[in-house]
Formats: structure tokens, C-alpha cells, sequence
């Protein structure tokens, strides 16, 4: 006899029952602290990393006291009793130790170059008139005291905390460290990641003579690829896993021995051929699976031993949209960062949806654009489907309608994220 067809597990789960987008956030950084040890590295080399110690300053920015400006150095005291001052004396940049001024005196200084003892201002050599004997210098009124005098520690104190643990090093971050005189810092090392496609039908691109009918190219190898390329992470692309059991298993529980995570794509619903969250349920452990938005439902979270596994959608704009939302913060808070969350700007929408589904979130393409008024408004790629990566390259950031909207009405406002704020360029 033959059994009945059985139920799917979830075929009545509503949006409602379904893990909401800010739930999502709010448990992965519950669960997710860093699993990368730390190192010292060259600054050279930090960037993008996360600081793996707090950073004191050894000593003050500037070292000294100097000159903002090309001009002449005095004491104000001076300057305010004398209509000219007598001139003696030249400190360039790098000079050190200048000699101590004495009363009535101004010195030639140039930008950078230490401030005399006795000198606490500057005057631009622009405003001042030298007389036609070269010894004496008339400076105008009007400077206040400690004009245009760069004071020693102004950028920053000795002892000041410049760097707490976890911050992301920043052109300007690694900058500042520089300008401290380190010439290495302690950092979180890059996450190891793998990354693996599935499904009978990818082929890799150039493969054309394997193009049979029902052949898809794998593109979404290249997409995690390079979007994992924008994070100082090391990632290893693991290939294509065909859709059965065993090979699942063997290729998830080889990368989990050697990475600290897993990306995959595909295979994430629970259809007779998505076969990796029944790997994952066991070979590991599944702790989060199905998230109310649209695209990019049937994204998973779990672990196989210490190893994490973030099992993304098969759909290209799917499997992007939950890169960009739950892979980023997952990278960051594993690899020792905290979880930043996107800024949103407030766009009046230059399109309409008549009606959308409440209790989902939905991540639209979009893109700005002026209307004949040249108000900014946000344009939607036409269509909707989550293959269509196409709508990605149109697109140059995602419109989010939250879960408790309905429709919108053009000019209505909508929530616009710009993809910089995943750290991808606008185009
Ligand atoms: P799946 O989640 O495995 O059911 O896949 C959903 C859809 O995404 C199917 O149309 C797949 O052919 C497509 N897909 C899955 N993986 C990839 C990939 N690596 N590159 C391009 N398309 C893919
Ligand atoms: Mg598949």
C-alpha cells in the first residue's frame, strides 16, 4: 500500500509564526561573540580588521607646541604693548629645541615648526610687513592670544582611550595610529570562510559545452565571493555539492573542520532535493531557519561544531539580499566588531504597490532619481522576481516596506538603504 503524501512540515506556517527581520538581528548578536583569536599586525595590513585591545595613547599629538601657518612667532604680551617687534632668528619644520625669545622679539616660523619658548602666537606672513632693513616685522591688530599656535596634545591627550576593542580600522583609524608612532596593532586575525553552491544543475561559467537544457551557471559562487572580498576575511570557494545526501555531508562536515564558517546557497528549502538543513539538522545543529521577509525566506543559521553555518537562498537576488542583511553582521560580530545597523533615509517613494502583504518584511531594488519637480524620489525595478540579478545591477540600494505595510502611494515615504551602507559602491 502506499502512504499518503505527507504534509510539509511548515505548509501552514504564516509570515506571522515566522522569525521577524529585527528578531533576527536582535539573536544573532545575542549568540554571535568572536570566535577569531587575536594577532599583531602591521598597520599595513590592519585595515578592515577589528581592534583586538583597547588602544591608549603613549603621548600627545602634537609632540609640541607649533606653528599652524607660515609667518612670525611672538609673545602676545608684546605684541599688544609695541607698535613693531624686532625680528631674529628662522625655525623650519623638524628644527628642535629653538632658542627661548627675548622680550620684543618675533622669529620667522614656518608651518609645523616648534614655537619657541616665550612665543604663544603667530602671525601669517601674509598680514605682516616687513620692514625695508629686514629687522623689524609690524603685525596688524586683532590676534587674539595663541593665534594660529598648534598646542601640544590638541589632536591628543597622553593616556586618552583612541581605540576601544572591536572598533573596524578605518583609513583615518589606521592614520591616527600611525601618528601615535605605532607601527603595529593588536587585531581579531580574518575569519576563514568556505563557500559552496548546490544543485544538480550549476555549471560553471565557461563550461559551455556542458550547457545542456536545464543548466543554470553558477553565479552566486561569484557574488559571495566577491561580496566576502570587500571584508578582510579569507574565503575558500568549496565548489558545487550535488543535490544528494551523502555528498552534502561529506562537503559540509570537511568545511566545518577547517573554517570558521560556511556560506552556502541553495538547497535551503525543504523540498526532496534541498538536502542541506537536513544535513545541518544531522550533522549539527539548525537554530534559526525561515525569516518573514521577502526575497530570501528560506535563510537558515546553525552551527557544526565550533563551525557557523549561514545556508543562504538558491535565488541570486535572495541570496544576496540575505548576505547583505544577516551574513555582514554575522561576519562582523564573529570576526570581533559589533553590528552596525544600516541608516535608513526617509525617500518619497516615485512608484506604487497597490497592495503588500502585512507581517513580512520586503527588501525592493531601487535606486534614486529626480522627478520633473527635482524633488529625489526612489525609483523600484519594475519586476519582482528573485532570480532576476539583473534588478541588482540596476538597483543602488534596497527600499524596505516593514511588516506593517500595505501599499504605498507615490510621493509616499519610504525607507531607502543605499548598498554603501553594506560597503558596496554606488554605480
Ligand atoms: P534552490 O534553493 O536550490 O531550490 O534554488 C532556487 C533557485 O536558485 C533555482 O532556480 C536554482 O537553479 C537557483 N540557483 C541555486 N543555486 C544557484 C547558483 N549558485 N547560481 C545561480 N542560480 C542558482
Ligand atoms: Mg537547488
Amino acid at each position: 500500500m502506499t502512504q499518503p503524501p505527507r504534509l510539509k512540515d511548515d505548509c501552514f506556517l504564516h509570515d506571522r509564526d515566522r522569525l521577524k527581520h529585527d528578531d533576527v538581528i536582535a539573536q544573532l548578536q545575542a549568540r554571535l561573540t568572536p570566535v577569531a583569536g587575536l594577532q599583531d599586525v602591521p598597520l599595513e595590513d590592519a585595515l578592515g580588521l577589528h581592534i583586538g585591545k583597547s588602544v591608549r595613547a603613549p603621548r600627545n599629538v602634537p609632540f609640541n607646541d607649533n606653528s599652524a601657518v607660515d609667518g612670525y612667532a611672538f609673545n602676545h604680551a608684546d605684541y599688544r604693548k609695541l607698535p613693531s617687534l624686532q625680528l631674529g632668528g628662522r625655525i623650519a619644520a623638524g628644527e628642535s629645541a629653538p632658542a627661548a625669545l627675548s622680550s620684543g622679539m618675533a622669529v620667522r616660523i614656518f608651518t609645523g615648526a616648534m614655537m619657541p619658548p616665550n612665543a604663544d602666537t603667530v602671525a601669517m606672513q601674509e598680514d605682516c610687513t616687513v620692514s625695508s632693513d629686514g629687522l623689524r616685522v609690524h603685525i596688524p591688530d586683532g590676534l587674539k592670544p595663541g593665534a594660529n599656535r598648534r598646542r601640544s596634545g590638541e589632536d591628543v591627550q597622553s593616556g586618552e582611550e583612541l581605540f576601544y576593542r572591536g572598533q573596524l580600522l578605518r583609513p583615518q583609524d589606521i592614520a591616527a595610529l600611525a601618528s601615535l608612532g605605532f607601527s603595529r596593532v593588536s587585531t581579531y586575525r580574518r575569519l576563514r570562510i568556505a563557500i559552496l553552491s548546490t544543485g544538480d544543475e550549476l555549471i560553471r561559467p565557461g563550461e559551455t559545452n556542458s550547457l545542456a537544457p536545464g543548466a543554470v551557471f553558477d553565479s552566486n559562487r561569484y557574488m559571495l565571493a566577491s561580496l566576502c572580498a570587500a571584508f578582510p576575511v579569507d574565503f575558500t570557494d568549496l565548489g558545487i555539492i550535488p543535490d544528494n545526501e551523502a555528498a552534502t555531508h561529506t562537503a559540509l562536515a570537511e568545511a566545518a573542520r577547517h573554517h570558521d564558517v560556511i556560506l552556502t546557497t541553495g538547497g535551503a528549502s525543504r523540498g526532496d532535493e534541498d538536502h542541506v538543513v537536513r544535513a545541518i539538522d544531522q550533522i549539527g545543529k539548525r537554530h534559526l531557519w525561515q525569516i518573514a521577509i521577502k526575497p530570501g525566506r528560506p535563510m537558515s543559521f546553525g552551527q557544526i561544531d565550533n563551525c557557523v553555518f549561514l545556508g543562504l537562498p538558491g535565488n541570486p537576488v535572495a541570496a544576496f539580499v540575505c548576505y547583505l542583511l544577516y551574513c555582514i553582521p554575522a561576519i562582523r560580530l564573529l570576526s570581533g566588531g559589533h553590528h552596525i545597523e544600516p541608516t535608513r533615509y526617509r525617500v518619497a517613494a516615485g512608484f506604487e504597490i497597490a497592495s503588500k502583504k502585512t507581517d513580512r518584511r520586503e527588501f525592493l531594488r531601487g535606486w534614486l532619481e529626480h522627478d520633473q519637480s527635482g524633488g529625489q524620489v526612489v525609483r523600484k525595478f519594475p519586476h519582482d522576481g528573485s532570480g532576476l540579478i539583473s534588478s541588482l545591477c540596476r538597483a543602488n540600494g534596497f527600499i524596505e516596506l516593514a511588516e506593517d505595510i500595505r501599499g504605498v502611494e507615490h510621493g509616499t515615504l519610504v525607507n531607502y538603504i543605499p548598498f554603501t551602507e553594506f560597503g558596496i559602491p554606488a554605480n
